[in-house]
């Protein structure tokens, strides 16, 4: 059968069976074509606005499947994109007729506990890593929800619950392994590649496919204190006044993540505020047990919580408690802001807007993180916003496309009305499928963006990797 894919210059490209099967002998993974029972599968991602059908799908077990893989790309200029974890919300992962280069089977990690090292293959979740390091009571600077990849993830920053110290999670790079546009194996680090090493910790996709990371870890539990506590919306002003407070004063092993939403059915919430509106405080402490009790306490003594999970807990578990609110199937849509600062006015903004939600799946998430990454220069690397102190995050989601555009309004004002409580800056990657090239430039900034496309030109000259959030200018 005769395979037609969308090439770079958006032409078709029709390869026949020989073409395929000389591309097959060379390549160990499943290869799926539209029909494929495996095809729909594969093809979607955690967020169900995106539904693109690419010409075919290539599901990689190792280096040597990715090289091939671009091998095949290049010799057939064909359209491309790279999954990880498939949880970009803009859907970068996958492309219309081109080839997806899956990379979600390579999940192994190897942890050198001595050198506090673990190198992990790009397919892994954040799962995965944090399952091995914990081993060793060790952990890598990862996200919130345990299921994100931690490729596109690292390649556009990365912030999670030890990012206060330790800083973005490509800070924390010693070394990547890389297929380029040209289709080579290159190693990518301070030494070797500095320039490429620099593009990859920020520019996102932009600057070739990573195989896998070597990430520094750091000793974090395995058991820390951490878990969440809940108020009844009425009171979410005198919460968030709180929580300025609280978290401007907290030492680095302690972040916390407000969350404003209506309250999901989940066990941890009585019944009796099931859909209502609640705002809460969720919260990890990875110093001493009996010191994050003590920083603690007065939160948990504030007002009249409805719920209070704060407890000793596994690391990995904390990594998980997130995880429930954001199942992949639903629609997603996101608008956000790094800030300086949780200002008054700000929060009451964002608690009007809570309330007025569309959707109860939806959320209004502030996540602290200011403390390691402010000391780096912002030229360290792409991901830099080193003013930023607070990601605020304007997350919709809802299940149904006919209620697509009421959702997506909503978080469009909230996100006009906090515009000027902003740094300027933004994060690439909670940019959606509508975010163009002046939410990249806030993103990078003018100094990094300019050189950001300097290397473009340089490293992916006929912008093979085109199909992401673009620095070229
Ligand atoms: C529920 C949820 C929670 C999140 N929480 C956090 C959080 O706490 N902290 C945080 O920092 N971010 C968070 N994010 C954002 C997250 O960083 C991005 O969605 C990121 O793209 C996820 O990586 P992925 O591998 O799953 O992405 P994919 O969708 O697979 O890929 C996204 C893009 O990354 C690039 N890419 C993927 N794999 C590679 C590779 N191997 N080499 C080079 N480029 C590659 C490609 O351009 C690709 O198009 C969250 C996202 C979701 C959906």
């Amino acid at each position: 059968m005769t395979i037609s894919l969308t090439t770079l210059a958006g032409e078709r490209a029709e390869l026949s069976p020989e073409d395929l099967q000389a591309f097959k002998a060379g390549f160990r993974g499943p290869v799926l074509a539209p029909g494929d029972p495996a095809y729909d599968d594969t093809r979607q991602i955690w967020n169900a606005m995106i539904d693109r059908r690419p010409g075919l799908i290539v599901r990689c077990t190792g280096s040597v499947d990715v090289l091939q893989a671009m091998r095949f790309a290049r010799q057939h200029r064909l359209l491309l994109s790279v999954r990880g974890g498939g949880h970009h919300i803009a859907g970068l992962a996958v492309c219309d007729g081109g080839l997806m280069i899956d990379l979600s089977p390579m999940r192994g990690v190897w942890v050198d506990a001595a050198q506090r090292i673990a190198h992990a293959q790009a397919g892994c979740t954040l799962a995965d890593v944090d399952r091995e390091t914990q081993q060793h009571g060790l952990a890598a600077v990862l996200g919130f929800v345990s299921q994100t990849g931690i490729a596109g993830l690292t390649v556009g920053g990365g912030f999670g619950y030890l990012t206060r110290r330790h800083g973005w999670t490509c800070d924390n790079l010693v070394s990547m392994e890389v297929v380029t546009a040209d289709a080579q194996l290159v190693r990518a680090s301070a030494d070797e590649n500095a320039d490429l090493f620099w593009a990859l910790r920020g520019g996102s996709g932009n600057f070739g496919i990573v195989t896998s990371f070597e990430y520094r870890l750091h000793p974090v539990g395995p058991e820390i204190l951490g878990g969440a506590i809940a108020w009844h919306g009425d009171d979410t002003l005198q919460v968030l006044d709180a929580y300025r407070e609280f978290s401007a004063r907290a030492p680095r092993e302690l972040t916390s993540v407000a969350v404003l939403r209506t309250a999901p059915p989940a066990p941890w919430l009585p019944k009796a505020v099931h859909g209502q509106p609640i705002a809460a405080i969720f919260v990890c402490h990875t110093g001493a047990i009996d010191a994050g009790e003590a920083l603690l306490a007065p939160l948990r003594a504030l007002g009249q919580p409805v719920a209070d999970i704060v407890t000793r807990r596994p690391y990995t578990q904390m990594q998980a408690l997130l995880d429930a609110t954001q199942p992949k199937g639903r629609r997603y849509y996101w608008k956000s802001h790094y800030l300086p600062q949780v200002s008054r006015p700000l929060a009451e903004t964002v608690a009007a807007h809570a309330r007025r939600a569309v959707s109860p799946h939806s959320a209004i998430l502030l996540f602290q993180i200011g403390g390691a990454l402010n000391e780096l220069p912002l030229a360290h690397s792409p991901a830099g916003n080193r003013d930023a102190a607070y990601v605020l995050n304007i997350a919709g989601s809802w299940e149904k496309p006919q209620d697509d555009a009421a959702n997506m309004a909503w978080a469009r004002e909230c996100f006009e009305a906090t515009r000027a409580h902003s740094t300027g800056g933004t994060y690439v990657n909670f940019l959606t499928e509508d975010d163009g090239a002046e939410r990249v430039d806030a993103a990078y900034g003018a100094d990094n963006l300019a050189r950001l496309a300097a290397l473009k030109r340089r490293f992916d000259p006929d912008n093979v990797f085109r199909h992401t959030k673009s620095v070229l200018r």
